[in-house]
């Protein structure tokens, strides 16, 4: 095996298969080049064998794609073996251009060997093949058969004899014959979107890839003891719904069809077929199953609905465009926006078209299917944001009084929230990331710690949720399993609100999909219905007691088990669909896995009425619609190549010499604390670092680092965040939005590709080398004066201030050692202004009352950008340390701060105790 083969070994190709099989062809390329030149030039040099041995490194890996598939390596093999080197590098060449540009999905000529007919363009259709790939969207489907392979070339052309003139759509098949391959297709081919599996398949690969298999291990355990070989059919489409359940999948057996279809294991295949059935029935299917998936119901119908000639007589005067594209003064607007955009504005909720506050048609449906995408019971869309489906959550399961444990440094949305619904947090700090001037996660053990002090503390009852970011602004994953059952082994009946704005994109990356919060409960709801977590519950009976008493020390310690007949699964999940995915700013869906849903439902339809607006935006609507159908198929491949960007990222800036003398992303040693990482994972960049041990660290770690969010520090380049963040707007139009003191946060998403990748190092070159020349002016003074700015920048971080606590005026209880407090009250109560007191920060009152008293009570949210979390909530006590983290803030834009007047305090006089 040549070196280069062991670069794939390296752990980021196991996140990035796609970019790993197109710089082998890349290397092939060059191979065959320099053949084609030995052979042009008549020199001798090392001929055809590093070819071969490039191509032998490869061929495992295409069998899994249709393209270039078999006939095409065959022709290549044979010009290899005529020695004819200039045509193996041009169809080579050609291969792989047409690879790297995907114009196989729409260009028949590409798939020709000959040369001739590929110079003619894609118009002229071999025979033999029906149908031309131009202009329907191509997929591929994996036939998993166990026939001979001397008749795969047989059953492939007998598929494609399926094709009709009027198919929607287009795919070629792929063919494997057991159930590795069949498992390494399923991973590997970004393209695939049906699987059609034959009983009786042997499970060993035909190959002798030990690298594959190596891979392969990392995602299924091939525990294939079945009871009768008939049985791995579907066992196979469980496990290729595990790594992929957007997958349509199809079985075809001998057995009985009824009952198979009945069997609760199969439920992760589509259509079971008696195997004499017609061959059309399942290519029908086929094309049926991926429909579903690309129709897009509300959007269909607006679409309809546009182009329908219809009179209004609402108050929409927009619709239609008339007003404007008639207009003396506004008709640039029509022309920038195209008339479609108004032809599709509409108040109608009839007509075709849906009521977005009480779906009955088509909105309903389109939320059933973002359901079914994301794993959900229910997806209600919201077109204000997060910011809105969090607050319709705190509206629809809390009322006043109630608790929440909270992280103090979520998203404003949820403070906002608790205002209005009147559940009094009990906030929860995360880890600090002194050094960089940011929070990381909240431990469990601190969750742990707040439930149990609740317990002891005989409010237990009053906690009604509890709510995490997940992932952070910053990348950090939560075990969303782990953290969910430990608490419902204090709890059983507690909600869970996952704020995952950020992590949409999740549920399409098998490593991250069981870190979501729809993957973890469906997870819980799998353990509990195994009989051994009732056995896991006794045993920690037999140690613990069956009431776990919140002052022992142990529990604390050990990992808790909840009771698997007394829990409940009660999850919501709030993704800012615009964050990750192809929707129009503001998309949001609230995801919903509630077994006690049905006590809500009125709730929750009350929550959506006070948070809705009345006159939703249908394009909004549509993009969550389209955004949905995106993810459903194509979803898979965008979130590999998102992460492959990161990694590259990554991989550039650590290497370079020079940019790497000034720059550098943290890595996972860097943003989570060992405790938390018992895999010992470190970095997606560090040697040795194996593939078993990311896996561990995505499945077992307390917390992991989202590989698609990169903080780069510059503070060592002597830019704080903010200035660093500016340069790049203003110079190089790179746009970013969130800083510390000493680093920014980068993020690759389904948009990106590797050429920003390649504008983004070459920015940070430039950057570099104007320090390295700016040195060359400034002499030993200048490097003395950087070297002090990035102590400065370094070293100097102000420590962020921990919650304090709220004025015993606003709390419940003042004797509970537990910390919840009714903001509401206060928040409500600045709204007197007699009642509020402004004092400068500069003003020697506050230090006087630091010290003697009596308390500074903040009247409102303080919030400054970075961090943009409240220091100050309404009702809190302002300490020493907050005060001196505002004295030292270097912010300009501060939410809820008058700098002129001060902070905004509530006498002590309007406090009752
Ligand atoms: C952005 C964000 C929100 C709010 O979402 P919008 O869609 O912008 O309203 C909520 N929570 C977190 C963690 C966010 O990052």
């Amino acid at each position: 095996m040549t070196s280069d083969t062991n670069d794939h070994r390296q752990l980021d190709h196991l996140l990035s298969n796609s970019a790993a099989r197109l710089d082998r062809w890349r290397d092939l390329n060059a191979k065959a080049q320099a053949w084609a030149a030995e052979v042009r030039c008549a020199r001798t040099g090392a001929g055809a064998g590093p070819v071969q041995e490039a191509l032998a490194d490869l061929r495992p890996m295409e069998s899994y794609f249709a393209y270039p598939g078999v006939r095409l390596l065959h022709a290549l093999d044979e010009r290899i073996a005529d020695g004819d080197g200039m045509g193996a590098a041009r169809l080579i060449l050609r291969m792989s251009n047409s690879l790297l540009s995907g114009s196989y999905r729409y260009d028949e000529g590409e798939w020709q060997a000959t040369e001739e007919f590929s110079a003619e363009g894609p118009d002229r259709t071999p025979p033999g093949l029906a149908g031309s790939h131009a202009s329907r969207p191509y997929f591929e489907a994996l036939f998993v058969s166990p026939a001979p392979a001397a008749r795969a070339a047989a059953i492939t052309r007998e598929i494609r004899e399926l094709r009709r003139h009027d198919d929607p759509l287009i795919y070629e098949p792929v063919l494997v014959g057991s159930v590795e391959d069949a498992l390494l297709a399923t991973i590997l081919n970004g393209k695939l979107e049906a699987v059609v599996i034959y009983d009786g398949i042997p499970i060993p690969s035909k190959h002798d890839a030990p690298l594959l298999r190596d891979f392969l291990s990392v995602y299924e355990h091939l525990d294939m003891t079945v009871d009768a070989p008939r049985e791995i059919g579907v066992r196979l489409a469980h496990m290729i719904s595990r790594i992929r359940p957007e997958l349509d999948i199809y079985l075809l057996t001998d057995r009985n069809v009824e009952q198979l279809a009945g069997d609760p294991s199969a439920s992760a295949i589509r259509r079971v077929f008696y195997e004499v059935e017609e061959p059309m029935e399942v290519h029908l299917n086929i094309l049926e199953g991926v429909r579903d998936r690309q129709s897009t119901p509300h959007f269909d119908n607006l679409k309809q609905y546009a182009a329908k000639p219809i009179s209004t007589f609402h108050a929409l005067p927009i619709a239609r465009g008339k007003s404007i594209i008639k207009s003396n003064w506004i008709r640039d607007f029509g022309e920038f926006y195209g008339l479609n955009l108004f032809l599709a504005e509409t108040s109608a909720t009839t007509g075709g078209l849906d009521s977005m506050l009480e779906p009955t048609g088509n909105i309903k449906v389109a939320q059933e299917k973002f359901a079914r995408a994301v794993g959900a019971d229910h997806v209600f869309f919201v077109t204000n944001g997060t910011s809105t489906s969090n607050k319709m959550v705190y509206q629809a399961v809390t009322k006043p009084g109630d608790i929440v444990i909270v992280d103090r440094n979520c998203h404003k949305s949820h403070h906002y929230g608790m205002v209005l619904s009147g559940a009094q947090p009990l906030y929860v700090e995360a880890f600090p990331m002194t050094e960089y001037s940011m929070y990381g996660a909240v431990p469990l053990r601190t969750v742990k710690e707040a439930l149990l002090a609740l317990k002891s503390a005989g409010r237990l009852d009053k906690v009604a949720m509890v709510t995490l970011t997940n992932c952070t602004f910053d990348g950090h994953i939560y075990n969303t399993q782990r953290v969910m059952a430990e608490c419902l082994a204090i709890k059983p009946d507690l909600i869970f609100l996952w704020d995952e704005a950020w992590f949409g994109f999740a549920r399409w990356s098998p490593f991250l999909r069981m870190r979501t919060a729809m993957g973890a409960a469906a997870a819980l709801q799998a353990w509990r219905d195994d009989p051994k977590a009732l056995e896991a519950w006794q045993a920690q009976c037999r140690e613990l007691g069956e009431d776990l008493d919140p002052k022992d020390p142990r529990l604390l310690d050990r990992v808790l088990v909840p009771d698997p007949r007394a829990m409940r699964v009660r999850v919501y999940e709030t993704d800012s669909v615009h964050k990750s995915m192809s929707s129009l700013r503001q998309g949001s869906i609230i995801a919903v896995r509630d077994e006690d849903y049905e006590h809500h439902v009125s709730a929750f339809h009350e929550a959506v009425f006070i948070h809705a607006s009345t006159s939703p935006n249908a394009q909004i609507i549509a993009s969550l619609d389209v955004a949905r159908r995106q993810m459903e198929l194509e979803g898979y491949e965008l979130v590999m190549r998102a992460i492959e960007v990161a990694l590259a990222i990554r991989r550039e800036v650590a290497n370079h010499p020079l940019i790497s003398r000034y720059f550098s992303v943290l890595g996972a040693d860097k943003m989570i604390p060992e405790e938390f990482r018992a895999s010992g994972f470190a970095d997606y960049l560090a040697p040795r670092m194996n593939w078993l041990t990311a896996v561990k660290s995505f499945k077992e770690d307390e917390f992991c680092l989202d590989p698609t969010r990169l903080t780069l520090v510059c503070g060592t380049a002597g830019y704080d965040g903010t200035t660093f963040k500016n340069l790049l707007a203003s110079r190089y139009n790179i746009q970013l939005n969130k800083t510390s003191r000493n680093s920014v946060l980068l993020q690759s998403n389904i948009n990106n590709t590797r050429s920003d990748v390649a504008m983004l190092i070459k920015v940070l070159l430039e950057i570099s080398e104007e320090i390295e020349s700016g040195f060359k002016e400034s002499g030993e003074a200048g490097r003395a004066e950087f070297a002090e700015k990035v102590r400065s920048l370094m070293e100097d971080v102000p420590s962020l201030p921990n919650f304090s606590r709220f004025h015993d005026g606003y709390r419940d209880d003042p004797r509970s050692p537990t910390q919840e407090g009714n903001m509401r009250d206060a928040f409500f109560a600045a709204y007197n202004e007699a009642d509020c007191e402004y004092l400068p920060l500069s003003s020697q009152d506050i230090d006087k009352r630091l010290e003697a008293g009596p308390p500074l009570v903040s009247a409102n949210f303080v919030i400054p950008y970075p961090p943009g979390f409240p220091i100050m909530v309404p009702g809190q006590i302002i300490d020493a340390h907050t005060i001196e983290f505002m004295r030292k803030l270097d912010v300009k834009e501060i939410h809820g701060y008058n700098g002129a007047r001060g902070i905004k305090l509530i006498k002590p006089s309007a406090i009752g105790v």
